[in-house]
């Protein structure tokens, strides 16, 4: 093995250099993977270009897939050679949600790409904790996608999605349509996307999902309408604005669940016409966040195992490579760009 690889290392804010860094030698509980491709995150896209992270350099990179190319001392031999995809998150195991194997609540936890170096590099020392065993039909590029395909799993987890049921979804961005690629997997009867974007819904109809509305003037007819008037069983917000928090009140069936999802761009408030909404209509509302990650509930073994069935590859619209450095960043940026999920793919 090589005693340098080549690697994304993030020096400051906007200043991502493609560079050599030392090999990374894996530790007693650790596996060396040799990383396939790496997506990139709407998060990766702050940090490198306007939010920087914990400290620098740092090697960005948490949603990545790989095989393991080396062992460390107590890692078991017959890991040599698997296809794996990372989860990111390295918990504390001392705090309370730990206790009760909820990681995704660990109130001090580390994370590849992050809070410590991450995928967009050649190799990754992991710990064999974090490894999600990737089948051999799903390719490493779909596994890449395992993080937001997990957070997507576990958002309509929290209702489940029953059968025939009318699934609504504000945000026809990367996670708005794995929730409605999910949702259909289920056996939701009708899924229904809903986005400001018309780019964003024609590229939702090329993936096969025909009830599309544009959300920017009041949608609450047109979806009324697709549902015949009764309005959808489960609705998930994933825009964090309050104008959409107030639409999934108004278009949420007699009944019917809401799932918060959206990170809140800024105060998130509802008028008194849409909180009657959730009384009349006796609405349950729940907060997701993230993924589980556990023996009791896995959605990374969940999501790379139902891959298959999801038909990812269409949803990817770039592969890079890292010697492209900081230009897939800033060409995601621009929103003048239609962009779905671009990845570094390294051959
Ligand atoms: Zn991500
Ligand atoms: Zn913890």
């Amino acid at each position: 093995m090589a005693d340098t690889m080549k690697a994304l290392n993030l020096h400051a804010v906007g200043d991502l250099r493609y560079e050599d860094v030392p090999m990374p030698v894996p530790e007693a509980d650790e596996v060396l993977v040799r990383v396939r491709a790496a997506g990139i995150c709407g998060s990766d896209i702050q940090r490198v270009l306007t939010k920087g992270t914990y400290h620098f350099p740092t090697i960005p990179g948490h949603e990545f897939s790989g095989e393991v190319v080396g062992l460390g001392r107590d890692a078991d031999p017959a890991l040599m050679g698997r296809r794996v995809a990372v989860f990111p998150l390295l918990p504390c195991r001392e705090c309370e949600p730990c206790g009760l194997e909820e990681y995704a609540q660990c109130k001090n936890y580390d994370y590849y790409g992050s809070r410590r170096d991450g995928g967009f590099a050649e190799y990754l020392a992991v710990k064999v904790w974090n490894l999600v065993f990737v089948p051999d039909n799903v390719s490493f590029e779909e596994a890449a996608m395992c993080e937001p395909c997990a957070v997507a799993l576990h958002a309509l987890g929290q209702f489940g999605v029953k059968k025939d049921s009318t699934v609504l979804i504000f945000g026809a961005g990367t996670i708005g349509l794995l929730l409605a690629k999910v949702a259909k997997m289920k056996g939701a009867s009708k899924v229904i996307l809903a986005d400001i974007d018309d780019k964003k819904l024609a590229f939702a109809n090329k993936l096969g999902f025909e009830n599309t509305v544009n959300s920017l003037e009041d949608p609450t007819d047109a979806i009324l309408a697709l549902t015949l008037g009764r309005g959808a069983d489960l609705v998930v917000e994933g825009a964090g604005v309050s104008v959409t928090y107030e639409n999934c009140m108004k278009c949420a069936a007699t009944f019917g669940e809401v799932v918060l999802m959206g990170n809140p761009i800024k105060e998130m408030t509802l008028s008194q016409k849409a909180y009657w909404e959730i009384l009349r209509k006796q609405l349950t509302l729940r907060g997701t966040w993230n993924s589980a990650y556990s023996q009791k509930q896995n959605d990374w073994q969940e999501a790379v195992n139902c891959m298959p069935e999801l038909d990812l590859l269409p949803m990817i619209t770039g592969r890079h490579s890292l010697s492209e450095g900081i230009r897939p960043f800033e060409h995601m940026a621009d929103r003048a760009n239609f962009t779905v999920k671009e990845m570094f793919v390294n051959d």
